[in-house]
């Protein structure tokens, strides 16, 4: 179990030093700003949808720490080609898996890069950091990109 918890941080220290799909995009469809005040972390997501509604590219920039950071870079990996429905199915999935209930509904979604971050579940405070850039992206496809604030 130690071995999977080691190889679980190398994975987050991994996003978080070289975090994927950084940087805002150009002439994004969709975009929201998400701020958890309790940890300090700020950062914006940018999705680029096309006319059947496929999320072609997934952006994210800002700051914060390793968890938030680390989150947001898988989740621009997970999202990208897939349809609204599908990020919704792994939007509630994960948010199950942070927050300790098992995911229902998991048919057809490749949860094996999320798992990374199942161990915030016993870190209540760290649900928030591992949860925010999902919930901005949510309020991106959802809210009109409605700022996320996890307070
Ligand atoms: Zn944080």
């Amino acid at each position: 179990m130690s071995d999977l918890r080691d190889l679980y941080q190398e994975v987050i220290f991994d996003h978080n030093r070289n975090p994927r799909n950084f940087g805002k995009l150009d002439q994004p469809t969709h975009q929201a700003q998400g701020v958890n005040p309790l940890c300090g972390d700020e950062l914006a997501v940018y999705l680029s949808l096309d006319e059947n509604e496929r999320i072609t590219a997934v952006h994210f920039e800002g700051r914060g720490c390793a968890i938030s950071t680390a989150s947001a870079s898988i989740m621009t990996e997970t999202l990208k080609g897939l349809s609204l429905e599908q990020a919704d199915s792994y939007f509630r999935a994960f948010h199950a898996m942070a927050t300790g209930e098992t995911p229902t509904q998991t048919a057809g979604l490749d949860l094996s890069k999320l798992e990374v971050l199942s161990g915030v579940r016993d870190y209540p405070a760290r649900v928030k950091c591992a949860t925010l850039a999902w919930h901005t992206m949510q309020s991106a496809l959802h809210s009109h990109g409605e700022q996320v604030t996890t307070e």
